[in-house]
């Protein structure tokens, strides 16, 4: 099979990671019998730099016209002045908006080897294996008006969380789907107690509960999602929730897993191109130093094999691969124990892809 992939590195550290991701597709093509052809562009601060905008059009066009997008990260502290759209995090908002992927989907799942890393007790480590659903291109982070206002009385700000009620159906209509092809267990996370937005949210969950008979669900208010998260992380098969919700919930998710450099993420759309990116930011202390950890970015490329490429059994390969040099010992600097050795991230991005070479040799 021949895949066309769209590479944005983007900012920090996001070279780096995305670098290595690439040389472990080229290992997946080698091993599996497939091409990818990488086609690399700018985003984020990196695109300011080069092109006066956070997402040129350019950009645009090759991630429109590729099987799947592999971003690294954005942001870059001497941009972190200025108007909000002039700002690298504006080329990621505007790239998801571009592409249409509505839907952040986030799995949290605890590596036994790196069960030490999480803050949280062993016990509550137990079992835990959820994916979060998070709504992408509505609500708070893009309504408008957004404005501040100078008044008499001072200054006066507005943010707008506007939805439709198309954009609320399509995402909980996925976060069923997913349920699926899991646990067939849904979590919807609202606040129907104060919140229009999410009265309108939980009728429309109840609404399609008809459809999805097989589906076990319950509804918690977002506080206390935040809590059970800590408290019994266990329970979760499936979480869907709205844009600002999500965007929490799932880093206070990533912190079970102890490290933020392990965790993957994919955002999809309506059969266009699906965008794949590690979790983390562009690291902008460790960017250059060669020290970040490629391996959130690996499970996204296993997402991306699995979700947007059909090459499952690949994606379980590279998952493997990674699961395989942790039980072996390895770390990079962010998830060694105090006093343990640490492999930069070209040294780990050897060591994942030696053991999919094996492992495909093994098959
Ligand atoms: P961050 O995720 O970049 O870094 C937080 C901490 O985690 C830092 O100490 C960093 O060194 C560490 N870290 C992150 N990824 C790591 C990795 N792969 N390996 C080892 N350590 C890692 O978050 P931040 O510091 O809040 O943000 C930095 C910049 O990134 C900001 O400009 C922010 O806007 C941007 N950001 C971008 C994205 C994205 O591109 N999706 C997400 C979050 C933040």
């Amino acid at each position: 099979m021949i895949k066309h992939i769209s590479v944005l590195p983007g900012d920090g550290i996001g070279p780096e990671v995305t670098n290595e991701a690439c040389r472990l597709l080229e290992t997946v093509g080698a091993e599996f019998g497939h091409t990818f052809s990488f086609t690399f562009a700018h985003i984020g601060g990196a695109a300011i730099d080069a092109a006066g905008t956070p997402l040129p059009e350019e950009t645009i066009a090759a991630c429109r016209a590729s099987d799947a997008v592999l971003l690294g990260a954005v942001g870059a502290p001497q941009y972190d002045r200025g108007p909000a759209s002039g700002r690298p995090e504006a080329g990621l908002l505007g790239l998801r908006k571009a592409l249409g992927v509505f839907a952040n989907l986030r799995p949290i799942t605890v590596f036994p080897a790196l069960a030490k890393a999480s803050p949280l007790k062993d016990e509550i480590l137990k079992n835990v294996d959820f994916l979060i659903v998070r709504e992408l291109t509505g609500g708070l982070y893009f309504g408008t008006p957004r404005e501040r206002i100078e008044t008499p009385e001072g200054l006066e700000v507005i943010d707008t969380l506007r939805y439709t009620e198309h954009e609320i159906e399509r995402i909980i209509r996925l976060g069923y789907e997913t349920a699926r092809t899991r646990g067939r267990r849904l979590t919807s996370v609202d606040k129907a107690n104060v919140l229009e937005s999410s009265r309108v949210w939980r009728e429309t969950v109840q609404r399609l509960q008809a459809e999805y008979p097989d589906v076990e669900l319950n509804h918690l208010l977002v506080d206390n999602a935040a809590m059970q998260i800590v408290k019994n992380p266990g329970q979760f098969d499936v979480m869907v929730t709205e844009n600002l919700f999500g965007d929490i919930l799932s880093d206070e998710g990533a912190m079970i897993t102890g490290s933020i450099g392990m965790l993957p993420s994919a955002s999809l759309g309506n059969g266009g191109p699906g965008v794949y990116e590690p979790v983390h930011g562009s690291a902008p202390d460790i960017a250059g130093k060669g020290v970040a950890n490629p391996l959130a970015t690996f499970l996204s490329v296993a997402l991306m094999l699995r979700q947007s490429l059909g090459m499952a059994a690949e994606a379980d390969a590279v998952e493997r691969a990674v699961n395989h040099v942790l039980t072996d010992g390895l770390r990079t600097a962010d998830i060694a124990d105090i006093g343990q050795s640490a492999l930069g991230t070209a040294e780990m991005g050897d060591a994942v892809r030696d053991r999919l070479r094996a492992a495909a040799v093994k098959q």
